[in-house]
């Protein structure tokens, strides 16, 4: 895996399944495309069998590169909500957490609140990702009147 030297922004993902945690992803992610580890640097639980609802899991070492955005791998720390956010909604739990570690990691590595991302922001306009109930805009505001 590739060192990540320099993070400029924040990425949210969703995993897209309900009954999903950083194991299954780290196999699919192992088995089925070949990369060494799960591609998230971190996963937030949604408390459907496998996950503690708005439990924050470390999956991939910060100081190397994910594997989840094509094209900002190299600049970005990734945070993945595990569920499928074009059918359900988050629950408080979850978006505490969220917001929490995408606070955390503003402050930790000075990022600006444009570049606290959803990953259609960036480019897969085509997919939803991290789910259509996702508001980035609320989040975002949420976060920034934190780091004031
Ligand atoms: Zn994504």
């Amino acid at each position: 895996m590739d060192k990540l030297e320099n993070i400029e922004y924040l990425v949210v993902h969703h995993t897209g399944r309900k009954y999903d945690s950083p194991t299954f992803v780290k196999l699919r992610h192992k088995l089925l495309r070949g990369w060494e580890n799960n591609g998230y640097h971190y996963m937030i639980g949604n408390g459907a069998l496998f996950t503690e609802e708005g439990e924050l899991y470390a999956c991939r070492p910060e100081y190397y590169q994910g594997a989840h955005t094509k094209g900002y791998n190299d600049k970005s720390l990734s945070v993945s909500l595990i569920g499928n956010y074009d059918k359900a909604a988050p629950t408080n739990e979850q978006l505490i957490t969220l917001c929490g570690v995408l606070t955390n990691k503003a402050r930790e590595y000075n990022i600006s609140i444009e570049k606290i991302v959803g990953h259609n922001e960036l480019n897969n306009h085509e997919k939803t990702c991290p789910g259509k109930n996702i508001d980035m805009n609320q989040i975002r505001d949420i976060i920034s009147t934190r780091l004031k």
